[in-house]
């Protein structure tokens, strides 16, 4: 399958980095895997080798950890005040804006998507978490709480908490904003906090995370913070989550490999753990919503970055009266979407990943026609080169199909009408997953009533798919642990010490302080 590489000038603005050899981050050196081996890296377009990539093993994590572990003991990192670090993180959010051309390009080669779509979503983004999780560092405080004498009666206390970095976290990552979820979502709170990273990315997308290594060391980031060790899960992913040596793991990924990760954690040393898993998310378009608006945002709620989204709005609930209207609307909008490589300015929708990835959805797709959904658009794999599958959409759909229950994490949608708003609340809720949901209406009161019975991480109301470094996102129910992102993203990523120190004289007269 995989063959020639291209010629460089086929790479546009990544053409000097896919040029030089791609190699393991550990301990602040460039270095090859213990095994030597290597894989390859394609561009899921044209199934072209994009780069040949040092393939990390347990030997290269266990490094990696070791070096991580002398930073957090013995660096700069840990010793350096709130304001050198924050300088650095800021460094490293501005070359990250710098070099968003390049950055770009390396995401739309190796991932498929549009480099349109990179340059003003994935890259712009991941810079802005750095700024944001680099202002934090000045916030990040304990408080000083007052506490009462009901342990030692007439004691007087001054007590206070501090927030103090967990330790060496490991991240393990996936393929559908590569930088943004590594770095953005992930990395930078856990940096602003003080700990130290060793990362495993999806091999299926290494190419842009490598080049922030780069960056990173030169904002100053000293070496051992950030390790960047690509390898597969099975091998290098399975070592990080069971490391006796890691004190914890940020996962994002689906909700079946994060249940593999708990079990690690829980036969090793039982880490602590932030899970972002799957969705199904439901997104709904009442009677009266503005149909201007919502049929191509519901349309863009599932299609954008090839439904590749965790919280994409993958079920559709339609309020009866306006039902045939919104399918024609969708169906429509889906088939003048443009499918092409990423590279092209013409190009609206790229290819999906990877070979694997088209096999699911195509799957996912044959299911639903199996079990009576109707198709009103797209169902097809498109062309004979790259993984290519047009936006589709279906109706007649029902909770009983597989393809409705289901994460597909592909552009395909489903559709169901609704009659009143209980039972859109059921039907929305009829889920494992709660990651995203959308209302689309012009009723502000039937917008917050439904918008707080929906068990979900995140609402968008008469919008979708926007985030933003401030606000948390994670799951409820199989959706996920924790939240990454804003404020509570430091929740994650740091331990809360309680300290009492005793101001009157020492009176042995209870259980406490003795
Ligand atoms: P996977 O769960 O297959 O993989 C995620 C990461 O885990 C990859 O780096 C993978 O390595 C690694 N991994 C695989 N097996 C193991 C293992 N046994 N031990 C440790 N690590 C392992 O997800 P995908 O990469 O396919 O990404 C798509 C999924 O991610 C979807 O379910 C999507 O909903 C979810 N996601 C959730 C988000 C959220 O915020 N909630 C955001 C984005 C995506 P390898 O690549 O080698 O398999």
């Amino acid at each position: 399958m995989t063959s020639t590489l291209l010629p460089k000038t086929e790479y546009g603005a990544a053409a000097r980095f896919l040029s030089t050899s791609k190699k393991l981050l550990i301990d602040g050196e460039w270095v090859n895997a213990a095994s030597g081996k290597t894989f390859e890296t394609i561009d899921p377009a044209t199934e072209n080798k994009l780069a040949d990539i040092a393939l990390g093993g347990v030997e290269d994590i266990d490094r990696a950890v070791t070096a991580a572990r002398k930073a957090l003991e013995q660096s700069p990192w840990s010793r350096m005040t709130p304001s050198e670090r924050q300088r650095i993180l800021h460094r490293l959010g501005d070359l990250i804006l710098e070099n968003a051309d390049e950055l770009a390009w390396l995401e739309s080669l190796d991932n498929g998507k549009p480099v349109s779509v990179a340059k003003v979503a994935d890259i712009p983004l991941t810079a802005d978490l750095f700024h944001y999780m680099a202002a934090q560092i000045r916030v990040l405080t304990g408080d000083v709480v007052p506490v009462s004498d009901i342990a030692v009666p007439g004691a007087e206390f001054h007590a206070y908490t501090l927030r103090e970095p967990v330790g060496v976290v490991g991240l393990i990552t996936p393929w559908n904003y590569p930088l943004l979820i590594a770095a953005g979502w992930q990395m930078a709170a856990c940096l602003a906090a003080g700990n130290t990273v060793v990362l495993k990315p999806s091999e299926v997308t290494p190419l842009s995370i490598l080049r922030f290594g780069e960056l990173a060391l030169e904002a100053g980031i000293p070496p051992g913070v950030i390790n960047i060790v690509p390898g597969f899960g099975a091998d290098a992913g399975a070592r990080l989550s069971s490391h006796p040596d890691v004190d914890k793991i940020g996962f994002t990924g689906s909700t079946r490999t994060g249940r593999g990760i708990l079990k690690a954690v829980a036969d090793s040393n039982l880490k602590k753990v932030t899970l972002e898993l799957g969705g199904k998310s439901p997104d709904i378009i009442m009677d009266d919503a503005d149909l201007d608006v919502a049929i191509p945002g519901a349309a863009e709620g599932i299609f954008f970055n090839h439904g590749q989204c965790c919280c994409a709005g993958s079920r559709l609930y339609v309020q009866e009266k306006i039902y045939d209207r919104v399918v024609a609307g969708i169906s429509d909008y889906a088939k003048t979407i443009r499918l092409g490589s990423g590279q092209d300015p013409n190009t609206q929708m790229g290819p999906l990943v990877s070979q694997n990835q088209e096999n699911t959805v195509l799957g996912y797709i044959r299911s639903g026609l199996e079990e009576g959904a109707e198709l009103t658009a797209g169902g097809r794999k498109v062309g004979d080169k790259g993984f290519f599958v047009e936006p589709t959409v279906f109706v007649n759909a029902n909770r009983n199909m597989k393809m409705v229950r289901e994460e597909i994490f592909g552009p395909v949608l489903s559709i169901e009408r609704f009659t009143d708003l209980n039972d859109l609340v059921r039907k929305a809720n009829d889920t494992e997953y709660g990651l995203g949901a959308g209302i689309w209406t012009t009723d502000l009161s039937n917008a917050h009533k439904v918008a707080k019975a929906i068990r979900s991480g995140t609402v968008f109301i008469n919008c979708y798919n926007v985030f933003d470094a401030a606000m948390p996102f994670g799951g409820y129910k199989q959706s996920g642990w924790g939240r990454n992102r804003g404020k509570e993203a430091f929740e994650a990523y740091t331990e809360t010490k309680a300290v009492y120190v005793r101001l009157d004289g020492i009176h042995h007269t209870s259980f406490a302080c003795r």
